[in-house]
């Protein structure tokens, strides 16, 4: 057999070489036997992949795999899109929904560079309305009021502070409105939380972070239910963008999928035992995780986060030079602006991630000088609460 034959048609589930795992495909073309095999794929009547940018088999089982994984339990199918990080797949999406004179809802505690990029799109026409997304009653206000409006844009918990909307309850008003809600499931990750079974248009996601999993690759993913917003909207912009993740990022994706359920489930119970520690710990004033009995938005949490997930952040009394002592005397956990490594990482949001809002929004939304970070990795917890603890007397 010609080595080009398979390569062109054999999806990777069908492994080539009959290879147990999937395999890399690092090709930035495919070849056709034929013109007319040529002409049909092109045409799309025929399956086969045409040219990198387009699409790779490692890439589209990355895609697939995470779109299934967003899906699973519900009927009919869901399609998705591996993109070149995070912020590709958020871009593509909002190149997608957002023309000149449409309006996003979103909240003011975004990750940084989606707040940023909603931002930028001012110059494009796009306006930004920016909402405390639990208060129901403002949000029918906004939305009664600004017929342009055609997309919220939700992040559940969101970051650094781990409020959580209501996704049920926001997607019905969204879609009662006419618009659309995407949801940024990079902190639960499908393993914590399913925003499709609770309405959400689309999901987008950081691969970056939990689906890979060992801080090995940047990348992220789309997906969506609807078929034609996937293959008349997003895909184009996609490939015309040239958002295309790339297969060694998409193979690393694959091979973090395979333990994120388990992965998950250590960080949720690592993250509850670190939480209850700091409760207890007399120089903390707050802390905010979702699996704390006292969190302000526990019936929402309890409705549709399956695990509470790795990410808390607590409050040092102090503040600035309080925070600064504690995070270099720590000698376990590692200081570095990212999340969802299998180690336990600390941030420093008001000097970091951050650091761009100006600071009354950064108080408005909770991002005190002594707020900290943690995403508490998969290690033994007593390494993680010893080395807190060491560093917090
Ligand atoms: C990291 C992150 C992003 C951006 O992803 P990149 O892979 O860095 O482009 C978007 N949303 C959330 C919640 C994130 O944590």
């Amino acid at each position: 057999m010609k080595i080009s034959s398979f390569v062109v048609k054999d999806p990777p589930q069908n492994h080539y070489n009959h290879a147990h795992q999937v395999p890399l495909v690092a090709a930035s073309s495919f070849v056709f036997d034929t013109i007319e095999q040529g002409i049909n794929i092109f045409d799309g009547v025929e399956k086969g992949h045409i040219y990198g940018r387009f699409g790779n088999p490692t890439v589209d089982a990355a895609a697939d795999k995470i779109a299934a994984l967003e899906n699973h339990g519900l009927d009919g199918e869901a399609f998705g899109l591996f993109c070149a990080s995070g912020m590709a797949a958020i871009s593509t999406v909002l190149a997608g929904l957002c023309q000149s004179g449409d309006i996003i809802l979103t909240q003011g505690d975004l990750y940084g560079g989606s707040s940023a990029l909603i931002d930028s799109l001012t110059a494009r026409g796009v306006r930004r309305i920016t909402a405390d997304l639990r208060d129901t009653e403002k949000l029918e206000d906004i939305l009664s009021e600004n017929p342009s409006l055609n997309t919220v844009y939700v992040e559940t918990p969101s970051n650094p502070t781990l409020r959580c909307t209501d996704l049920v309850l926001l997607a019905n008003l969204t879609h009662h409105y006419g618009a659309r809600l995407v949801v940024d499931n990079t902190f639960a990750t499908p393993i914590g939380q399913q925003p499709l079974k609770h309405g959400a248009d689309v999901v987008v996601h950081s691969t970056t972070k939990y689906l890979n999993g060992h801080g090995t690759g940047v990348a992220g993913a789309i997906v969506t239910r609807d078929k034609k917003l996937m293959e008349e909207v997003f895909v184009p912009i996609h490939r015309l963008h040239g958002g295309t993740g790339n297969a060694w990022d998409a193979w690393l994706v694959l091979n973090g999928l395979k333990t994120l359920a388990l992965r998950m489930e250590r960080h949720s119970s690592n993250a509850e035992r670190v939480a209850e520690f700091l409760m207890l710990h007399p120089r903390v004033a707050a802390v905010n995780y979702p699996g704390l009995p006292g969190h302000p938005d526990c019936s929402t949490i309890g409705k549709q986060m399956i695990l509470h997930g790795g990410m808390l952040s607590f409050e040092l009394v102090g503040g600035l030079p309080c925070a600064k002592s504690f995070m270099n005397r720590l000698t376990f956990c590692t200081l570095t602006p990212t999340l969802g490594d299998v180690d336990t990482l600390v941030l420093h949001p008001s000097t970091m991630s951050h650091r761009s809002l100006d600071p009354e929004t950064r108080l408005a939304n909770g991002i005190t000088d002594g707020l900290i970070r943690l995403s508490i990795g998969i290690e033994h917890v007593e390494d993680i609460i010893s080395d807190l603890k060491q560093a917090l007397n």
